[in-house]
């Protein structure tokens, strides 16, 4: 006889999990392949941004105080160039976009308000504003650019090169490897024999993982056999940080993983927990290893990967996840019997209305495709009226 283990709430699921995940070593990497890892330090600038006032219009560079009626031109700056020539009331230097602005000068007249005839320029219309970007207006010396944390997305290494960093410091992916348990389960592809399923947490695990930075091991089909899972998750946890199992951790006859994993020295946290789908949850450590024994129906595993793994995952690698919430209006009312758990439901989420789609539970994984948020129904509440306002996770 297996023996039942207490259902934990999801509140003292995350606390407990928020002991455990140290961070990965930091390296430096290039900018290129900085793209999605997380700082390891702050970022600061040893530059001033712009580095020079600079003329943000193509045009003629002035004093703003010189009324005069036309300005010799003294001479021309194309981006890159740096002046050579000082002006006086009653000139003016040509000067293009991203250029430096000559001595004398702190205006740039727009080259659509003016005339240019023998040497001279002339106003033929009104230019209000300065079109100048001064010295330092944007970043001083000294300036914290990129906080440690941080994860770098596309603005994050456009900023730094900015700075002129070619290089950053960033944690070291979190490695993760998965099991799919299941002597049922084949890989996509292959042709299906009667009593076999289609391998699709697998698939949908290892893309969260990419999705979420880390360097994706590798995924291995296990029967339900004692010796041969044992021995597989053996292999995984000593080779990565972080081992994903998928199925096998309920109360079947075949369900072996909770037991195994005890075996192999792993220190079982909590195997259930009060999250509608995806009760048979299981939390282990190992040392500095991180063993999730996820639920085998495929909704269940995205559900509990997206609410429990994400945030230990992110820690690992350096950051601190904190979903997308959006606020939305319910399109029609939702209605629920059994309340002991918090549920999460797919929903579409659209210019601000929360629209239920079909779901007919965890083994449906067809309409996650279909929806781009999951909605959560606190446990204890049976009822969402129509119009009324949640907040939907972004998926
Ligand atoms: P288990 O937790 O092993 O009892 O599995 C629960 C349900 O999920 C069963 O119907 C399994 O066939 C199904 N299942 C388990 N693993 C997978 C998988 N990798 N892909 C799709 N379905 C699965
Ligand atoms: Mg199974």
């Amino acid at each position: 006889m297996k023996k039942e283990e207490k259902m934990i709430l999801r509140e003292d699921a995350h606390k407990i999990m928020s002991q455990y995940g140290t961070p990965t070593r930091i390296e430096e990497v290039s900018l290129e392949e900085s793209l999605g890892r997380v700082l390891g330090e702050d970022v600061f600038s040893d530059l001033e941004m712009p580095p020079f006032d600079k003329s943000a219009m193509d045009g003629y560079a002035v004093n703003s105080n010189d009324r005069s009626e036309k300005y010799e031109i003294v001479e021309t700056i194309p981006a890159g160039k740096f002046p050579e020539k000082a002006i006086i009331p009653g000139q003016c230097s040509k000067i293009m976009t991203g250029a430096p602005l000559p001595d004398g000068a702190d205006r740039v007249i727009k080259v659509e308000v003016t005339e240019e005839d023998n040497g001279y320029m002339y106003l033929t219309g009104e230019d209000k504003v300065f079109n100048v970007c001064f010295r330092g207006e944007d970043i001083r010396i000294g300036d914290k650019i990129l906080g440690k944390g941080k994860m770098m997305r596309s603005q994050e290494i456009g900023a730094a090169a900015s700075l002129g960093y070619n290089k950053v410091k960033v944690h070291k992916q979190v490695k993760a490897g998965l099991i799919t348990t299941g002597s049922e389960i084949i890989d996509p592809g292959e042709v299906l024999r009667p009593g076999q399923i289609y391998n699709s947490n697998g698939y949908s695990l290892s893309a969260q993982l990419i999705n979420t930075g880390a360097e994706f091991a590798g995924r291995k089909i296990v029967s339900d056999d004692r010796s041969l899972l044992k021995d597989f998750f053996e292999k995984m946890i000593d080779s990565v940080d972080l081992t994903l199992i998928s199925g096998g951790v309920s109360m079947g006859e075949f369900d072996f993983v909770p037991e195994l994993l005890e075996e192999l020295g792993v220190i079982v946290h909590f195997n259930k927990v009060a999250i509608q789908p995806g009760k048979p949850t299981l939390f282990g450590t190992k040392g500095d290893k991180i063993i999730f024994g996820l639920p085998g129906n495929p909704v269940s595993t995205f559900v509990i990967f997206e609410v429990l793994v994400k945030p230990v995952l992110m820690r690992m690698a350096g950051s601190i996840f904190s979903p997308v919430i959006l606020k939305g209006r319910m399109q029609k009312g939702f209605k629920r019997r059994k309340v002991e758990r918090d549920l999460f439901i797919p929903v579409n989420y659209e210019n601000g209305i929360v629209k239920l789609i079909e779901y007919h539970g965890s083994a449906h994984f067809v309409s996650l495709s279909k929806s781009n948020g999951l909605l959560k129904i606190p446990r204890g509440v049976s009822e969402i009226p129509e119009d009324e306002i949640v907040d939907v996770r972004q998926i």
